[in-house]
């Protein structure tokens, strides 16, 4: 099989000719569709984060395919059906979190594309309990992005708690983004979309963001606070300075969501306004299995768009590349000619 390599930390990654990998007792072999590209793969083949993953590695957690082996003893899924696997490729079912519904805090977790080798390659392995099943009527174009970006903004917009009549501002309109804004926009909210691109503003339009904010003209925080400020802002943008902008548009009583990871950060919190205000500042990690499976089934009954542009492995370096200058229709997807 073809697969994408990262051989070392911040070199571009190897195409490389692989054996197909062979599942262990739980796990299934995939043969992939589609593999989308999560600003997260970047940081992964950079090792922009503490904990860094060991090379040589695959990354890609939004992978798409057909089950085309099994481990003995899988039950459940069956040679044939179409499954996603996301990030969260394995957790251990027992604790804490896993037992009160919070699986994406299980300390025993095992991520895709991370820990273990992802969907960059045309084929691999899934642990078959945390394989999503993928409705009929979904196109793996566009399931690969629901798989994180969808889950990830979809989970952000719940621990939000957004009601109708709420501001919800969107930082970062990118492969995120875009989702966060529609799932936004079906909880009821009015909704501001930031971004320091015209194409991701024009894209935030046709979605239907009400407020678009051009940050690299306007302060964020100001144009949020001309609507009495967001009730939750979702923080996308791989960016700083973001993160203040979004705090600084919050009302009182609002809720700062952190879900982008840029290599170095910190978000300055000034105690007195923040205990005054009431502001809540909450960190936020992909999503529930539950929470995929209602994501697959929003999109499914036609709720929800995807923007996608389709490429093949051979280009994810410059990929990106492109994903970095924000040179992108929201979400990279590479498709797999064997499909
Ligand atoms: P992306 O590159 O597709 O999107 C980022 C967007 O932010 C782009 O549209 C870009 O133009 C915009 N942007 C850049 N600077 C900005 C600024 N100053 N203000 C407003 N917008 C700005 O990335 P993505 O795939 O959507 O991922 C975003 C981040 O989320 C990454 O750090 C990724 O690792 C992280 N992530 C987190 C989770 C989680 O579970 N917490 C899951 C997936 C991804
Ligand atoms: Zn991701
Ligand atoms: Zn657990």
């Amino acid at each position: 099989m073809k697969a994408a390599v990262v051989r070392e930390l911040g070199a571009p990654l190897i195409i490389e000719e692989r054996p197909d990998p062979e599942p262990e007792p739980g796990q299934v072999r995939i043969r992939l569709e589609a593999s989308g590209l999560c600003h997260t793969d970047i940081h992964a083949a950079r090792g922009d984060w503490p904990v860094k993953p060991s090379p040589p590695f695959i990354p890609g957690h939004e992978g798409v395919g057909i089950v085309e082996a099994l481990g003995d003893p899988v039950e459940h899924l069956t040679v044939g059906q179409r499954v996603a696997v996301p990030w969260l490729g394995r957790a251990c079912g027992r604790c804490e979190h896993c037992l009160s519904g919070w699986e994406t805090l299980c300390e025993q977790q095992i991520n895709t594309g991370y820990a273990n080798d992802g969907g960059y390659a045309e084929k691999m392995l899934a642990w078959a309990d945390f394989a999503q099943v993928v409705p009929d009527g979904i196109s793996p174009r566009d399931a690969a992005p629901l798989t994180c970006a969808g889950v990830t903004t979809y989970k952000a917009l719940k621990v939000a708690d957004v009601r109708p009549s709420q501001l919800v501002a969107i930082s970062g309109v990118g492969g995120l983004g875009h989702l966060a804004l529609q799932y936004a926009k079906i909880a009821g909210a009015t909704v501001a979309a930031i971004d320091v691109t015209d194409a991701k503003l024009e894209l935030a339009r046709e979605l239907g963001a009400d407020i678009l904010i051009d940050a690299r003209k306007e302060d964020p925080a100001a144009r949020l606070q001309e609507y009495g400020g967001a009730h939750a802002a979702i923080a996308l943008a791989v960016n700083e300075q973001a993160f203040a902008a979004a705090y600084g548009g919050l009302r009182r009583g609002g809720k700062l969501v952190l879900v982008a990871m840029p290599a170095e950060g910190t978000i300055e919190l000034p105690i007195f306004p923040t205990v005054l205000n009431g502001i809540s500042v909450i960190g936020s990690i992909v999503g529930t299995r539950q929470d995929l499976a209602e994501v697959f089934q929003l999109h499914a009954a036609g709720r929800t768009r995807v923007i996608s542009e389709v490429r093949e492995l051979e280009s994810v370096n410059e990929s990106f590349d492109d994903v970095l200058s924000g040179a992108v229709d929201a979400r990279i997807v590479f498709e797999f000619a064997h499909a």
